[in-house]
């Protein structure tokens, strides 16, 4: 009999990580994503979520899911080419390209499931696609599944971007660029004006994945294009639903003809259930609420340059970030992972990200400040900063 059924070969992967120092047990907490979270059984002030905008857990937004369950069930049935697409999907895409300005937008069951299924869609043998070499993950993989050629452009290098296309554009039918909107884990914003400028003067296409700016930047929160007013020139614009706007979900913003075709090749439309009930019924009324008022956007920029202020007064590098992202910078990986675990014990969740994550020597705790924070819990997370920073002798 062979021990096949050990998994021997993933037990040694796993040792690896152990004797390197990256392992790590998921931590749990017990209720809400909100400010305050119960994390592996203490209370902390929570500076780790996505929840920008504090809709994960609205009232109104809940009440919205449970009209929507209570109406349509709990689940949509099957993919939206078949028998999965209800009126509801259809009313949220309708309301996201109002708010997006775009003439439509298509659905996709997360922003990682949607440029993993976008990409492959758009670009195909024979024409090339150029990405920023920081994009995120779920573009990587999104590329990979393509069957165009690829470049990669040296972060945010706007000379780099245009030796690429000086080279290279001749020899391609097609050419798209493919950027973050809102860099994830430094919080600075994409050069996007100089971009679409490079672009036009190609003749390439343009794809801004902007799931850091959906709900953050822009006019309400409609994102890094709207920050910029380049309605009109940037050809995908993809947004996620599962960060500000609280649920789940991913989109592309648009043309028509964008929405036609991904209607019959996007493989997530065609191969996985669509959005459930619950979720479509709460985004709606997450966008309804960033049309109706600023107020949660705001709150939230109000917040993040308190915070920003304060932590740069006591001494702290927060970087180069143009957005609620403060990143923390300590430098050495140990250290970082110290730090964290020092703020822990004092009541404060902020994540390290470490290498290779993040370039070697520039671990940071990376702190996200949401519109759901007072005033009073972001100074006492100052105050944790400070005591651990004076600890260590970072500050
Ligand atoms: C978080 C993130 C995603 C994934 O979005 P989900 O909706 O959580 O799947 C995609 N792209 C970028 C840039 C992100 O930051």
């Amino acid at each position: 009999m062979s021990n096949v059924h050990e998994l021997n070969y993933l037990k040694e992967k796993i040792q690896e990580l152990k004797d390197q120092g990256v392992y790590r047990k998921l931590p749990v907490f017990d209720g809400a994503n909100e400010a305050i979270i119960n994390l592996n059984g203490a209370t902390v002030i929570n500076l780790s979520s996505n929840n920008y905008l504090g809709f994960a857990n609205h009232p109104r937004l809940k009440e919205a899911a449970i009209k929507a369950i209570e109406k349509y069930g709990v689940g949509a049935g099957a993919v939206r080419t078949i028998v999965g697409n209800m009126d509801i999907h259809e009313e949220l895409e309708r309301l996201l390209a109002e708010f997006k300005r775009e003439e439509a937008v298509m659905l996709f069951q997360s922003g990682f499931n949607c440029n993993a299924g976008a990409i492959q869609a758009i670009a195909d043998k024979g024409d090339l696609i150029i990405s920023d070499e920081l994009n995120h993950a779920s573009i990587i993989d999104g590329v990979k599944l393509s069957k165009a050629d690829k470049a990669v452009f040296k972060h945010s290098n706007m000379d780099d971007l245009e030796r690429i296309l000086k080279e290279k554009r001749k020899q391609y039918s097609n050419v798209l660029i493919i950027t973050d909107g809102v860099f994830s884990m430094d919080g600075d914003l994409a050069k996007l004006p100089e971009i679409v400028e490079l672009a036009e003067l190609y003749s390439c296409m343009t794809y801004v994945d902007d799931a850091h700016g959906s709900g953050v930047l822009g006019e309400s929160g409609r994102g890094t294009v709207d920050h910029f007013g380049l309605h009109g020139r940037i050809d995908f614009s993809i947004g996620t639903l599962s960060k500000a706007l609280g649920s789940i979900g991913g989109y592309v913003a648009g043309s028509k003809t964008m929405k036609e075709w991904l209607s019959h090749r996007g493989r997530p439309i065609l191969f996985s259930t669509a959005l459930p009930p619950a979720s479509v019924g709460a985004l709606i009324e997450a966008v309804n609420l960033l049309m109706e008022t600023t107020e949660y956007t705001d709150r939230l920029w109000d917040n993040a340059n308190y915070f920003k202020e304060k932590l740069g007064k006591l001494g702290f590098n927060t970087g180069h970030s143009e957005t609620p992202i403060t990143p923390v910078i300590i430098g050495d990986e140990a250290r970082t992972v110290a730090f964290s675990g020092k703020l822990l014990e004092n009541g404060v969740f902020g994540s390290a990200i470490v290498f290779p994550t993040v370039p070697k020597g520039t671990g940071r705790i990376r702190c996200m400040v949401t519109a759901g924070h007072t005033k009073e819990q972001l100074d006492q997370a100052v105050d944790a900063f400070k005591k651990v920073g004076q600890e260590m002798g970072i500050i």
